[in-house]
């Protein structure tokens, strides 16, 4: 740890544990200590750690070939982009490296296809509140929260913020120059904020009636965390384009684009491209991912049903200690426990309890588990907090 701090930028405030093994529900550190993991590397390790599915798929993609140029077809990423397209929206699908880059080139996407179709200066994008797109500069532009953005000014212009959850502020915020909106379905790191059943499907027809195409982030809410596949299914309407990341590779660093044909035929060869995305390696690890999903029926119910049982516990403590607690928010397994006062130090409890949580936007505890958590570490985890609320 000593050397961490001497080596790495120091760009994280890290809990004192060094972590070396991970199997399904739990990691190891390097002093032989377990943890029951609810992060899951923030919405990552979705099927938990090191699922033999995706481990073998790495180590036999890892004989065959781990990488080469996108100036050729690389087999596994053909076989990711139709999974994902026969199980969404999309009809097409682009491959990078992370989340950030994934909003990126949704932004390139919007602008380019509103400059394809109207006009160049139809470059504006509406964004919320609250929310995280990334730390690049157009993804950082893009996010809703000034204390992210500090210091790294000027950001690129064009990027408008109004409430999320308010289709009356973003009504307002349109103009002629408006070429896309985007959106996370569920706010995650701004604090697990759900809009309601119809703010969704309210955006979608404004963006329709005025010609803008409508952007979901879903690098936090994809690949399964909130129940279905993707998020937008739960609001009853399509976007135009969707970012993907963090779940998608299982634990392999991988970002994704989906889009309409009609929209992603604005990109073209020369007009974006990555040295990296798409390699046979990371597309092997999350095509065993997305497929493990999918044909794992107990995956997709679990986090339905689990998820359910864990908020009623949760509602439980809140109703214990109503001081401490405001509210439980979530969606399957993307949980958000909003308290009273500071959550970090209840973070620094839970880990020497043997729990790894996470605290968001200050005072709001996030749980976002493996998909195959079952109440035999749910139970545990609401003791602890019992124990660490009752002082
Ligand atoms: C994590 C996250 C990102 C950024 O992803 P990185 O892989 O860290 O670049 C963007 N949008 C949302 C909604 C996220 O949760």
């Amino acid at each position: 740890m000593e050397e961490s701090n001497k080596y790495l930028m120091n760009t994280y405030n890290r809990l004192p544990i060094v972590l070396r093994k991970g199997r399904g529900m739990k990691v190891w550190s390097s002093d032989g200590k377990e943890y029951i993991d609810f992060l899951g590397g923030i919405a990552v390790n979705c099927l938990g750690h090191c699922h033999p599915n995706v481990v073998i798929a790495l180590q036999k993609q890892a004989q065959r070939l781990l990488h080469v140029s996108n100036h050729y077809h690389i087999e596994p990423q053909i076989e990711l982009a139709k999974i994902l397209v026969n199980n969404s929206f999309a009809d097409k699908a682009f491959f990078c490296n992370s989340g950030t880059e994934a909003v990126e080139g949704a932004i390139k996407l919007a602008r380019k296809y509103a400059s394809d179709h109207t006009s160049a200066e139809r470059f504006e994008i509406i964004t919320a509140e609250g929310s995280f797109h990334g730390r690049t500069f157009a993804s950082l532009s893009a996010t809703g929260q000034d204390k992210l953005k500090k210091g790294f000014e000027p950001l690129v212009p064009g990027f408008k913020h109004v409430p999320f959850n308010d289709i009356d502020a973003l009504e307002k915020a349109v103009t002629k120059n408006t070429c896309a909106v985007i959106l996370e379905p569920i706010q995650g790191e701004g604090g697990i904020k759900i809009p309601s059943y119809d703010y969704l499907k309210q955006v979608r027809q404004l963006c329709d009636k005025n010609g803008i195409l409508l952007i979901l982030d879903e690098i936090q809410t994809g690949i399964g965390r909130t129940g279905a596949l993707f998020a937008y299914e739960h609001f009853d309407m399509e976007p135009d384009i969707i970012t993907l990341a963090k779940g998608l590779g299982g634990g392999v660093a991988i970002g994704a684009i989906l889009a309409k044909d009609s929209v992603a035929a604005s990109f073209n060869p020369g007009t974006h491209g990555s040295t990296f995305g798409g390699n046979p390696l990371a597309c092997a690890a999350s095509l065993a991912t997305v497929g493990t999903l999918l044909e794992d029926s107990f995956l997709l119910d679990n986090c339905r049903r689990i998820g359910k049982y864990f908020m009623d516990q949760l509602e439980n403590l809140k109703n214990d200690f109503p001081d401490t607690i405001v509210e439980v928010r979530g969606k399957g397994l993307m949980i958000g426990l909003e308290l009273t006062k500071e959550g970090g130090p209840i973070v620094d409890l839970c880990l020497k309890k043997g729990m790894l949580i996470n605290c968001t936007a200050g005072s709001i505890l996030r749980f976002t588990p493996p998909l195959i958590i079952t109440e035999k570490e749910i139970d545990p985890l609401i003791e602890v907090l019992e124990d660490i609320f009752k002082g």
